[in-house]
């Protein structure tokens, strides 16, 4: 049971720290039904405004928790303040740490390779973990990617594949994978490889994780815009932008 459901310029937002979220996603996986599970941020929220496909897809998801400052923020100024984030890559550490053996995982996405490496990493994080398969992101062929992962056996699929496109595969293909959980995990995978440096500990707790990663790849500049735009959204709508919604 989700304790309970923001949304934020229309998409659902979940209050769950990271403790919450691993109860929750050990439940789903006693489970024979697909979960999706999405990591969201503000570039993401500003995206499903006018994406009508992916914020179905997000507001479709079983449970939606707060990788990113902005969506801390937000909450916070709306009045429902987070305990915590729960960023991707937190969340893939702490399920192989912590549900270890009651999973098997495959990674889908990032450069060739990327997700070889980052699964090496899981399974020294994590006793018992069981990678059930690895695949970059630049495959073409969904229905084949689908009977792989399925003829893995995994029961947990992230996806790095970048936003919208991990998120929409899994609405579309999450249950004909036959996994329980799926998440959409962005650049975790890179992380985990060693190939993206995350921001230090400071930049994380001042909120500025956003700003390093500029600094390291000043090419995001364009998608780093969606930040003063979902800051204003948010600072404009007030009460509308940030409010309670139902449970699904
Ligand atoms: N990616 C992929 N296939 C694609 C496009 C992107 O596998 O068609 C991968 C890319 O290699 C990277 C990840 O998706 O590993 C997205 O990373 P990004 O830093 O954009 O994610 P963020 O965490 O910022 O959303």
């Amino acid at each position: 049971m989700v304790p309970s459901r923001l949304e934020i310029l229309g998409c659902p937002l979940d209050r769950v720290t990271m403790a919450q979220t691993l109860d929750i996603l050990r439940g789903y996986l006693k489970t024979d039904k697909f979960h999706l599970v999405v990591t969201i941020g503000s570039e993401m929220i500003v995206r499903a405004q006018t994406d009508h496909e992916f914020r179905e897809a997000v507001r479709g998801a079983a449970l939606v928790v707060p990788d990113s400052i902005g969506a801390v923020l937000a909450a916070r100024y709306g009045g429902y303040p987070l305990r915590e984030r729960v960023t991707g890559v937190e969340l893939t550490q702490k399920l192989a740490q912590q549900l270890g053996p009651s999973l098997r995982i495959f990674l889908l996405g990032g450069a060739p390779g990327v997700a070889e490496t980052a699964a090496h990493k899981l399974l020294n994080l994590g006793p018992g973990v069981h990678i059930a398969g690895t695949h970059d992101g630049y495959f073409k062929d969904d229905a084949e990617m689908v009977a792989r992962v399925k003829a893995s056996g995994a029961n947990v699929l992230l996806t790095a594949l970048g936003f919208p496109r991990q998120e929409l595969w899994l609405t579309r293909y999450g249950a004909a994978c036959g996994v329980q959980v799926g998440i959409g995990v962005g650049g975790t995978f890179d992380v985990l490889a060693g190939r993206v440096q995350r921001a230090p500990q400071i930049f994380q707790n001042l909120g500025l994780e956003w700003f390093y990663r500029l600094a390291l790849q000043p090419s995001r500049w364009r998608r780093m815009m969606a930040l003063p735009k979902f800051a204003l959204r948010v600072l404009v709508g007030g009460k509308r932008a940030v409010r309670p919604m139902a449970n699904p």
